[in-house]
């Protein structure tokens, strides 16, 4: 069972606070992928920064997707959709599975397999990818659905993805044409 993860696209990261352009020219792409997970009945989880005044990475960023405040929103393309299959999952540091219960979340649901989309690849990416190694997931990144920011080269951050993390990294047309092929094979 695969579950979508969809990191940090929030108000503050696509256009606010530290707005990114190419998590703006990804939107289109993701909301692809994200109809196809829900088509295909994908759990959905969307990690979403929702930071407390005294969390150390403040010191690092500077405020942003501040719990409670319209920074910290999901962007409205990608408006999730809460329920049994659809998890919204705060968090306050770089990764995922940090502090987050969202471990418990993911096996309650049979999920062994984590697709990671989002931002940034370098950093809470890249720190859910060990998070998802370290608890014996499979790891896919779709190398369209994520983004590093200016600056910040992007074949080697997915680089370090697949050689320290085992990740496989595909396309959104490869994951749903992948999709497609199994239903065919199936049938
Ligand atoms: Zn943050």
């Amino acid at each position: 069972m695969k579950a979508l993860i969809i990191i940090d696209m929030l108000d503050d990261f696509v256009g606010g606070a530290l707005a990114n352009p190419h998590a703006q020219a990804m939107v289109a792409p993701l909301k692809r992928l994200l109809d196809h997970a829900r088509r295909e009945d994908w759990v959905v989880v969307f990690s979403n920064d929702a930071h407390e005044p005294d969390d150390p990475e403040l010191a690092v960023w500077g405020e942003h997707a501040m719990a409670g405040t319209p920074g910290a929103q999901v962007i409205a393309e990608l408006t999730p959709r809460p329920g049994e299959r659809e998890i919204v999952s705060a968090k306050r540091a770089y990764g995922a599975f940090d502090g987050t219960g969202l471990d418990e979340q993911l096996r309650a649901l049979g999920v062994d397999e984590v697709v990671l989309t989002g931002q940034h690849t370098h950093i809470c990416v890249r720190h859910s990818a060990y998070g998802a190694l370290i608890r014996h997931y499979r790891i896919s990144v779709p190398r369209d659905a994520v983004c590093t920011f200016e600056g910040v080269d992007e074949d080697d951050a997915l680089d370090y993805l697949r050689d320290t993390y085992a990740a496989r990294i595909t396309t959104i047309d490869e994951l749903i044409g992948a999709e497609a092929a199994a239903r065919g094979a199936a049938t």
